[in-house]
């Protein structure tokens, strides 16, 4: 049986009250308070290969991207919604086809965060 020590029982402890002191965070507050800048002539993000997607067995792009970028198509194909993307960055490493292509969105374009 794999016991915890008293170290990290102290540690679990002091996150579980870091945990309790802080105000919750509601995500879709967050996404409701950024600014889009769309640019309507050029995406930064692209499926590489349309064909590719319909073999693919995990199509994490469904479950890993926050904002539901990616969406299923009856035909199997992937439609990408990248008007809503909140450049996290996940698609460029998660695909397990490497077959997003992404780019940052030009200059003026792409999501505002603001802080506080
Ligand atoms: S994970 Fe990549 S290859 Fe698989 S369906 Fe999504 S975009 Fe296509
Ligand atoms: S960068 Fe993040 S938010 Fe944008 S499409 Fe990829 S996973 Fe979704």
């Amino acid at each position: 049986m794999n016991m915890k020590s008293e170290k990290e029982i102290r540690e679990t402890e002091k996150v579980r009250q870091i945990g309790e002191e802080l105000e919750p965070v509601f995500v879709d507050d967050i996404l409701m308070s950024l600014k889009y800048y769309v640019d309507e002539e050029q995406a930064h993000l692209k499926i590489k290969d349309s064909e590719a997607c319909k073999t693919c067995v995990g199509r994490g792009c469904l479950y890993f991207c926050p904002v539901g970028v990616y969406s299923l198509q009856a035909d199997g194909t992937i439609q990408v919604g990248y008007q809503s993307c909140i450049e996290c960055g996940s698609c460029r490493i998660r695909c397990e086809k490497d077959n997003i292509e992404w780019k940052n969105p030009r200059g003026g374009f792409g999501v505002a965060y603001k802080f506080g």
